[in-house]
């Protein structure tokens, strides 16, 4: 079943695929005409560098130049999972690629089909199959909906995580989170047994370690913002979290606590305001207090689409 897409991969075509967090869009990593493509289908910038996503411990070797010993746990404990990990870079990985840094990042994805994908074909970058600037895909349809219907997508139904990945640089200590996802801080030092830091740099600053931070993301047409006041506009889709819970019309979301299940279809509830023609979605706010591991990475995504 795999074996047409495969065959696009390997003549340096693209093929989006599914992973545990959201879609990706499959290029060869070793082939800078395959990459060039990446960019150009989704409008990347090229100093945004992609993730290499591998399915063996083995081939961070062929990537990364050193390797702590705390990032060996690290990979031990979370892969395959959604953790990737940035580590300084061996000469020959493409530049562009890296989009000019000296750092790699990797991930080796959970779900079974990047598996498969992946060790038949070999390192693949991966970023997410959408268009630079939307929602990033958690289902088949959303690819199609920014790339048309006869991109090659690998349909496997809804992506299980629906964030993107946690992205942690291992390349200098102390180590530092510059995206969180469904991999929280606590986890992540409990296994490496010291303090990691969280990227604060504003997402206004021009030359941030991590570039993608720069870059609006997420974003449907419907406007986003945390919600003030009342909930009483036609117009506006609430996603609501906790408060509110006796409250029931077609444009209100309740989750009531359930953070995974709000992770899992916040994209596609974005998607979906905007084919219903919501001209705006309000967004609960979400507070640490509330202790789930997925409020970093929510807060995260629905600030850059808020901005
Ligand atoms: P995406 O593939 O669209 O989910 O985005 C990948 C994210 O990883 C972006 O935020 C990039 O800035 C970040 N990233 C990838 N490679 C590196 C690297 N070498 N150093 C810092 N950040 C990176
Ligand atoms: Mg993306």
């Amino acid at each position: 079943m795999l074996n047409r897409f495969i065959n696009i991969l390997n003549r340096g075509d693209l093929v989006a695929f599914p992973t545990e967090t959201v879609y990706g869009l499959g290029a060869d990593a070793w082939n800078p005409t395959a990459i060039q493509k990446v960019f150009d289908q989704k409008a990347r910038p090229a100093d945004n560098p992609l993730i290499v996503h591998i399915a063996h411990r083995k081939t961070v070797d062929s990537f990364a130049e050193t390797v702590p010993a705390a990032a060996e746990k690290l990979m031990a404990h979370f892969w395959p999972g959604p953790l990737t990990l940035i580590f300084p870079k061996k000469p020959e990985v493409l530049d562009l690629l890296t989009g000019g840094l000296s750092t790699v990042a990797l991930r080796w994805p959970q779900h079974p089909i990047s598996q498969e994908l992946i060790e038949q074909v070999g390192p693949l970058v991966a970023p997410s199959a959408n268009s630079s600037g939307k929602p990033s895909p958690t289902k088949p349809e959303h690819v199609k909906e920014d790339f048309g219907d006869d991109f090659p997508v690998i349909a496997a139904g809804e992506t299980d995580i629906g964030l993107e990945s946690t992205v942690l640089d291992v390349s200098s200590e102390p180590f530092c989170i510059y995206r969180p996802g469904a991999i929280s801080a606590k986890q992540i030092e409990s296994i490496v047994n010291k303090r990691i830091i969280t990227n604060n740099e504003s997402s206004k600053e021009q030359n941030p370690k991590s570039p993608g931070i720069k870059y609006t993301h997420y974003s449907p047409h419907a406007t986003v913002h945390w919600l003030k006041g009342d909930i009483n506009n036609q117009d506006t889709l609430y996603l609501l979290h906790q408060k509110y819970d006796n409250i029931k019309a077609d444009n209100i979301v309740h989750y009531a606590g359930d953070y995974k299940q709000m992770a899992h279809e916040l994209y596609d509830r974005f998607r979906q305001a905007d084919h219903e023609g919501f001209t705006s979605i309000a967004v609960e706010p979400l507070s640490e207090t509330q202790k789930n591991e997925l409020i970093p990475a929510l807060t995260n995504r629905i600030n850059k689409a808020v901005s």
